[in-house]
Parts: structure tokens; sequence; C-alpha cells
């Protein structure tokens, strides 16, 4: 595409005004010109004529006192002396057949030298002619002419030096006019100039520098003064976007960009003066859950009011910076890994008091992962990845604080790569749901079966639950990972549920998922969709998710119950909840955790503990189910203590579908033989 500035033919501001100039000048000097030469010439000429015809009148009023016969001596002298002036160059009287009387030679014939001028310079002769009528004093009416020639050449080249003169200043005039207004422009365009090469160095980002431009013209000046105005707010507004590129918005504090920034150059400084520094990753504890559950207005202000306080900790040539949601990452310069500790520990006692935010009381904690220069990285990835692992494991292991050191990094390397490939297994369906029947105690029948999830990973092979259900709840994804499993197996278990009306399946559902109600939700849906029979469907949820949040949980479950999904209570025994404050939630079941159960004998101090937590869920109307049953004295003691349901390996471990609609229809057979 070709620039249409560049097509448009453009001519500068000087070569308009000199053409003007010259034009101007074109058609104003000759005016100029031929009227002041005109108006001398013509009344220097007319001067000329009425002089010359002054001096014929005179000549001829002289000659009318004489006789032209008796004065004819007389008459002859005075055109002589006429002569001897040098102005008069020619004088004769004739009368009207040409018979002349010339100072020389008396009477002659006109020698026709005479020819009458109707102006100056007429002719060519450089003599101006005229004739004048002379009466001699003769009684008669004869009448003669009195013709005189004068010079004219003074006046003729009087005027053409004139004529010269005006030329010479005209052509002076204009050589000053065409110079002034060289010069003139040439002050209006030197700031021009400049004006346009400092907009095109502040075209091209060049801001810092005051414009400096001062000019005689007022207009340039506004000019520029507009300019350096307009330079001034581009830099305060670049200024304005560098510091929005470079901060978190929220917290004000530097955000990952510049703290890259800040810790090259701490690589750089503290590569070439062989000193420490150290890094610290904080990450804060059960953060999302604030969020979740009192909403981001007040997420927001708790991370306003945990970086003001981090700030207050920290030296002034300290960096802290906002590197994600919840992750906040140090630099403490010339700090070694003893100090750091330290410094990490001070920081999360600063963090963790109690604060008010509205009308909440809120406390949080955090886990720290350390890492130093040059000991444990050279390079800021390297050093910021082993602080991320130092993070993680302190986590892990509910500390605080964790420097990183080498062993830490095969745990780690295996459950980041879980953790980044989990969301593509998901979407992908590399997962696989095995199936554990439920054998009811009064029947001996299978009344139900529970899902338990495996994840076929490309690389690593079979991954049990009890690895990536952390992963997939801390990486956020765990929602989605439940509602696949809904959404794709529900349809399968109504086939069974066609078969058995009584038979039941049972979901394991991760703390997480009770805080949201996309897993309500989903559930409702395909509930509908599958048409599923109401009572059919349990999830079960672990004691310890319901007691991380009582009065959410109660919502929530009563609104899974409202829905006609039943609730289980799994791992019974393992949390520090009593049973009577169960009795708030709409539970239908209770599964006592298999640590109680698989070792179960009559003198073993689970036997009490089995036994009386069967007593009072039955006081409750809850349904008990023993899971981990291995073998057949186990079993026998829990009908004897009326355990309604087991589940275990003395019936059968998790199967896939097909293998488990096998099962079912084997222990039919096997039942009706
Ligand atoms: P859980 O809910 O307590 O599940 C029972 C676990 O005990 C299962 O392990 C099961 O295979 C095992 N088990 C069953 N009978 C016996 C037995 O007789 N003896 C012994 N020693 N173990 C037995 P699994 O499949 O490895 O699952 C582990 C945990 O992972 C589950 O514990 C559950 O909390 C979680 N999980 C499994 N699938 C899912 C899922 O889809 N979603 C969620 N959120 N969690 C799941
Ligand atoms: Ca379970
Ligand atoms: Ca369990």
């Amino acid at each position: 595409m070709v620039d249409s500035r560049i097509q448009r033919r453009n001519f500068s501001i000087t070569s308009y005004m000199v053409v003007a100039i010259i034009l101007i000048h074109m058609v104003v000097l000759p005016f100029l010109y031929q009227t002041i030469t005109h108006g001398y010439k013509d009344s220097s000429y007319e001067q000329f004529i009425s002089h010359a015809t002054e001096v014929s009148g005179f000549l001829a009023d002289v000659l009318s006192s004489k006789s032209l016969e008796h004065d004819r001596e007389d008459i002859i002298n005075i055109l002589e002396t006429s002569l001897l002036g040098g102005n008069i160059q020619f004088v004769e009287v004739v009368d009207k057949q040409n018979k002349i009387i010339s100072p020389r030679d008396g009477i002659l014939d006109s020698p026709g030298k005479f020819r009458e001028d109707n102006g100056v310079n007429q002719n060519d002769d450089d003599i101006y002619y005229l004739s004048i009528p002379v009466y001699f004093t003769e009684k008669n009416d004869k009448v003669f002419s009195l013709r005189v020639g004068i010079d004219e050449s003074a006046i003729i080249s009087d005027y053409l030096s004139i004529r010269k003169k005006v030329a010479y200043v005209l052509g002076a005039y204009l050589l000053a006019i065409v110079l002034f207004f060289a010069a003139i422009l040439r002050v209006i365009h030197k700031p021009l100039y400049q004006l346009r090469d400092r907009s095109r160095e502040i075209a091209n980002g060049n801001i810092d520098i005051p414009l400096g431009l001062t000019s005689r013209f007022s207009e340039i000046q506004y000019l520029a003064d507009d300019l350096d105005k307009m330079r001034l707010s581009l830099l305060n507004l670049a200024e304005r976007m560098q510091y929005k590129a470079t901060h978190d918005e929220l917290t004000n504090l530097p955000n990952r960009y510049l703290f890259n920034d800040r810790l090259e150059q701490s690589i750089a400084m503290s590569g070439r003066n062989k000193n420490k520094f150290s890094i610290l990753l904080l990450d804060l504890n059960r953060f999302k859950e604030i969020n979740d559950t009192l909403g981001h207005g007040v997420g927001d202000e708790v991370l306003i009011i945990i970086a003001q306080r981090m700030l207050e900790g920290l030296r002034e040539s300290d960096t802290v910076a906002r590197i994600g949601g919840d992750e906040f990452s140090f630099i403490l310069r010339g700090v070694g890994q003893i100090l750091a500790e330290k410094m990490a520990r001070k920081i999360i006692d600063i963090i963790e008091p109690k604060f008010d935010v509205g009308n909440h009381t809120l406390k949080i904690g955090a886990s720290i992962g350390i890492s130093v220069f040059p000991d444990d990285g050279e390079d800021a990835d390297l050093l910021m990845r082993r602080a991320d692992v130092a993070m993680y494991n302190a986590k892990h292991n509910n500390l605080k604080l964790a420097s990183y050191y080498p062993e830490m990094d095969s745990d780690h390397y295996e459950n980041l790569m879980m953790a980044n490939d989990l969301k593509n297994s998901i979407v992908k369906g590399h997962f696989e749901p095995l199936f554990q029947p439920k054998i009811d105690m009064l029947t001996n029948q299978p009344c139900g079966c529970e899902l338990l999830l495996r994840w076929q990973h490309p690389n690593l092979g079979l991954i049990y639950p009890d690895k990536f259900i952390p992963i997939a709840e801390r990486e956020n994804l765990i929602g989605d990972l439940t509602c696949w499993v809904i959404s794709n197996y529900l349809h399968k278990f109504s086939e069974l549920v066609k078969i058995n009306k009584d038979f039941h399946i049972s979901i394991n559902v991760s703390p997480v998922d009770l805080l949201d109600n996309t897993l309500l939700t989903s559930m409702r849906e395909s509930v509908q969709a599958t048409q599923f029979p109401e009572g059919n469907l349990y999830i079960e949820v672990t004691e310890n998710a319901i007691m991380k949040n009582p009065l959410r949980s109660a919502e929530i479950l009563g609104s899974f119950h409202d829905a006609g999904i039943m609730v289980s209570i799994d791992d019974f025994g393992t949390g520090y909840s009593s049973l009577a404050y169960l009795q708030k939630f709409p539970i239908s079941e209770l599964k006592i955790d298999k640590s109680f159960v698989t070792d179960l004998s009559k003198d073993s101090a689970n036997f009490a503990i089995v036994n009386a937590t069967i007593t009072m869920a039955h006081d409750l109307d809850i349904l008990v189910v023993a899971e981990g049953v291995e073998d057949e004295s186990v079993l026998t003691l829990l009908k004897s203590m009326g355990c309604d349901r087991v589940q275990g390996f003395l019936y059968a471990r998790a199967m896939e579908f097909d293998a488990m609609v096998e099962w079912l229809n084997s222990y039919n057979e096997a039942d009706a033989e």
C-alpha cells in the first residue's frame, strides 16, 4: 500500500512564500518603475517644452520690434547671438514660401533640416524643433515663422540616467526584500525544524529530555510550549503505565515482572561481590477457602493487609513482590540460609496474628520455601524452582518454612509433572473408575458399590488416588475430576439400578468439592438426565472435610440431602469429631475407617470403639458400614455387633465396571445354588 502522504506533493512554507514574494514583486515593481520614470519624464519634458516655448517666444518678441526691410543685419545678429548660448542649436525665420533668414547666410532656401517635433526626443536628432509666428514692423499681413531647434540631449540623457537609477534602486530593493525574507524565514525555520525534529524524537519514544526550545515568535513559542506539555503528559502516562506494568494493582507491591528484574540484578551484583542472598517463596494457607466462602472482596482485603504486614517486617534493601494469587516472593540481600530462616520465621510471626475484615475476624498462616544464591543455584530460574520445591515440601509436611536441600527434588519433580498433566488427563479421560461392592449383612447380598478412581498416566503408569487426589485439590482440579466421573458413569449405574432397585452407588467427594455449588448442580443435572432414582446415589465425605467449615458443610450437605442424594461419613474415627456433633448433619450412612476394622479382634481396643460407634449410630438412625474387611473372623465379629454393611477384600477388590457386573451375576448364582 502506498502512503497517501508520499503521493501528495508537499511544499515548504519557504517555497510558498518565495514564490508569492516574487509574484507580487513581478507585478508591483514594473508598475512602480513605470510610474516613477514616466512621472519624471512627463514633468521634465513638459518643463523643457515650456522653457523652449518661452525662449522662442522671447526671441519672437525681440524680432517683432525689427523691420525686415531696414534691420536685416540686426535680425541676423540677434539670431546669431541666440545661437551663441549653445542651448539653441538651430534658428531661422521663414515666410510662407520657406524663404529663410538664417543667421549664417541671410535669405536662403530652406535646407529642409527643420523637422517640427510634437514632443521631446522625436525624430532621433537630439534637437527639439518648434516654430512660432513672428511679426515684423512692416505694416503688411505677411506672417513669418520663427523656427528654433533646442538641444534636448541633456534632458534625454537625464531621463535615461534617472531610469537607470530607478532600475538600480528597485533591483536593490528586490534583492534586499529577498534577503530579508530569506533571513526571516531562516529565523522562523530553525525553531520549526527543531520542533519537527523533537516531535519525531518524541514519537520515537524519546520523552525524557525537556524540549528546551525558545523562539522570538510567539506562535512558535506557543507550539513549543504545547509540545513540551504534551511530552510531559506522555512522560507522566508512560510512568504510570510503567508502574502499572511492574506493580500489582491490589497490593501495590512489585509484580512478578519487576521481581524477575530485581532477581537478575541481585544475581549480577552478588556474583560480582561474592555475596550471598536468599529467596523466600511464601504461599498463604487456605487462602482459596477465604475467597470461596467469604467472597473475593474479603480475599482482596486480606491480601492488602498481609502485604502491608510483610513490608513492615522488611529492611529497605529487601524486595517483596506478589507473584501470584496468594504467592509472594522475597529477595533478602546479603542473607545466607540461617539468617533467611530466621527472617522467614519473623515474617510468618508478623502475618499470623488475627485481624478484622468487615465483620470477620480472620487468621491466616503461610508456608515459606527458601533457596540461597549461589549455594542452591546461580541462575534465577533454578533458584526460583528450588524455593518452590522447598515451599511445597514445607506445605506437605505441615511446616511453616523449609530450606531447599537436593533430596527434595525427586519427589517434587514427580508431583510437578503430575500437576502439569492432570488437566490434560481429565480432558482426555485418562482416568479409570474401579468399583468395590458393598454387602448387606442382613440379606448377605450386594447392596451397592463404591467408585474408586485410578489414573492411567501416559508416562508414570497407574497412579493411586492417595497420590493424585491431593494434587488435584491443590491445583483446583478436583471439581472437574468429580464432575467428569459423574457425567461419564452415572448412566452406567442406572442400568444396574434397573436390575436391582436397591443397589446404590457411592462417590467420594473431596472437602474442596463441598466449598461451592458446582458439584451439587452437576450432580442434579446428571441425576435428572439419567433419571437416576432418588436415594440410590451416595456421596462419601470425610468427617475432617465437614469439620473444616461446619456451618458451610451443614448448608451444602443439606442441599444434597434435599436433592435426594444420600450423605455418607467416610473414614469415621480418624477425625476428632463426636457422633453427637455429627447428628446436626443430614447423614444416612457412616463408614468406620479400615484402620479400626482390618485387625479387629474381640480383645483389641478397637472392638470397644467399633461396638460403641455402631450402637450410637443406630440410636441416631444411621446405617453403619465397616470397610477393610479382609477375613471371616472380623466379619463374624461385625455381624455380632449388628453392623449393617461391609466392604473389603474378603468379598472383592475394586474392579472394572464389566468385571463388577459379572461378579454381581456370579454372586447371585452362587447364592441361588
Ligand atoms: P476411601 O474412601 O477410604 O476408600 C477405600 C479405600 O480402601 C480404597 O483405596 C480401597 O481400595 C481400599 N480398600 C477396600 N477394601 C479394603 C480392604 O479390605 N483392605 C484394605 N487394606 N484396603 C481396602 P483406594 O482405591 O486406594 O482409595 C484411596 C482413597 O482415595 C479413598 O479412600 C478415597 O478417599 C480416595 N478416592 C478414591 N477415589 C476417589 C474419587 O473418585 N474422588 C475422591 N475425592 N477421592 C477418591
Ligand atoms: Ca470412600
Ligand atoms: Ca474410607
